[in-house]
């Protein structure tokens, strides 16, 4: 394909904790309703709508609103709902987190997420995502594995970037872009900032509250869900050889590389996660195109510059500036399918969506403290020959899904003496990996100083902690 076809929280305020995790800047951002500010939702409508089973059909967004409230509502122990921000058209972006602990980062365990309708026409992953909720909810009693996964992991689910496109948008449409953009007609998917090219396009409000939110919490893995093809497509969008095109000559040059794999450092695992929606996808793996002449993938997968380069999309974003590692999930062939064509959809998909999200305990991750047993924040930590850094978040945490095999982390900070520490991952579980930096202060370090070697091992040593900041929820 190409491009294109390719808590009214009633009457009262709601109050927010921010769970900061990532860069220091805690005043605003992702916001959670801390328990105590939780008002009791008792409205008529909302006991209506708790009271029934979620429909296979499309929402609108007042209807989602209801829904999420009336989940928050039903599953307080397990859900949390708060917006982001608003469209252009001033409609909530709203985010549901499910998780044991909804309202709290469990330090050491991961933050996980899944953004579905950034183009407001493709409407299925905005529906499974609600029947995700549904499904995570009314499974954690009875499901060992579902038990586990909310336990250890928080998940936050973003059922639609762009409201205000899916209302102008019409199921049954396939191949068309009426509804793509948002209310000022820019690509949301196109609009954030591009690490190989400069990204000209005005920012928008919906980006601007995303790129806030990823910067305050640090998600591990991610998805974004689009439709219009079959395919799990992975970093990078975007491809070096994008910045000679600035003449049509060098525009035509730029055309031959256009089918080109843009390489990530992390490639081998952005390939093994693809692989994991597809793999557990009912179809996507056999890779068949969805409709004759249209491209196919193999094994249901393809870096995303091989299909074809874009600048300024969501994924590259994430992973180069947040280190979070978020896939492009094709899901639909047609991008507005009818609604009754959505519980095919769902069950094609439900074996996906959450196994792909498990993959956050994939690799290795732990904490970088000082002498004194100390977070230390912002520390950078980079896989001895993986050219990309991710940081520390305030609790000193740090996350880096790996493949089994064995690796040298570099970790350094600043004002402390550099760290490197051998360590192996294995298929069956994450290893605990952490790091004590030594100050700087002091040691005069000579040519041919050998780093010092951390310590590995297997003891999770930050106490938590509360988080920070309240803020007020505007009354709607
Ligand atoms: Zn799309």
């Amino acid at each position: 394909m190409d491009r294109y076809k390719k808590v009214k929280i009633y009457k009262t305020f709601l109050f927010l904790t921010i769970l900061g995790t990532t860069s220091g800047q805690f005043a605003k951002g992702a916001s959670f309703p801390t328990d105590d500010d939780v008002p009791m939702v008792t409205g008529e409508v909302e006991r209506r709508e708790d009271d029934q089973e979620l429909q296979f059909k499309y929402h609108d967004h007042e209807e989602i609103t209801r829904y999420l409230r009336a989940v928050s509502a039903r599953y307080p122990a397990l859900t949390a709902l708060y917006s982001i921000g608003k469209s252009v058209q001033g409609r909530d972006l709203w985010v549901m987190v499910v998780s044991a602990s909804p309202y709290e980062h469990m330090i050491g365990k991961p933050d996980v997420k899944y953004v579905a309708n950034i183009h407001g026409n493709e409407a299925v992953g905005r529906e499974l995502l609600l029947h995700l909720i549904q499904y995570l909810v009314t499974s954690y009693d009875t499901d060992s594995y579902i038990k586990w996964l909310l336990d250890n992991t928080r998940i936050h689910l973003m059922p639609s970037m762009n409201p205000d496109g899916f209302l102008i948008s019409r199921e049954g449409q396939c191949d068309t872009i009426h509804g793509r953009h948002n209310a000022r007609r820019y690509d949301l998917n196109r609009n954030f900032p591009d690490f190989f090219k400069a990204n000209t396009k005005q920012p928008q409000p919906e980006t601007d509250a995303v790129k806030e939110w990823i910067s305050k919490i640090q998600f591990v893995v991610s998805g974004s869900l689009h439709g219009g093809a079959l395919v799990a497509s992975y970093p990078f969008d975007n491809t070096p050889s994008a910045r000679i095109c600035r003449s049509s000559v060098l525009c035509s040059v730029f055309q031959s590389y256009a089918h080109t794999p843009s390489i990530a450092p992390d490639d081998d695992v952005f390939r093994h996660l693809a692989l994991v929606y597809s793999n557990n996808h009912a179809k996507m793996s056999r890779g068949v195109s969805c409709k004759s002449g249209s491209q196919r993938f193999d094994n249901g997968i393809t870096n995303g510059a091989a299909w074809y380069p874009l600048t300024g999309g969501m994924q590259d974003y994430n992973y180069l500036w947040h280190g979070c590692m978020e896939i492009t999930l094709e899901i639909s062939c047609c991008k507005y399918p009818p609604a009754h064509e959505l519980p095919k959809y769902w069950q094609d998909n439900k074996q996906s969506l959450i196994k792909y999200l498990a993959e956050a305990h994939r690799g290795a991750h732990g904490f970088v403290m000082d002498e004194n047993g100390n977070p230390v924040e912002r520390a950078s930590v980079r896989v001895k020959g993986r050219d990309v850094t991710y940081h520390t978040t305030k609790y000193g945490e740090f996350w880096r899904i790996l493949l089994p095999g064995t690796y040298r982390l570099e970790v350094s900070g600043e004002g402390y003496l550099p760290q490197e520490v051998e360590f192996f991952v294995i298929d069956s579980h994450p290893t605990l990996l952490n790091v004590t930096l030594h100050s700087a202060k002091g040691h005069v370090q000579t040519r041919g100083d050998a780093p010092k070697r951390a310590k590995l091992t297997t003891s999770t040593t930050a106490a938590p902690r509360d988080l920070n900041l309240t803020i007020a929820f505007p009354e709607d």
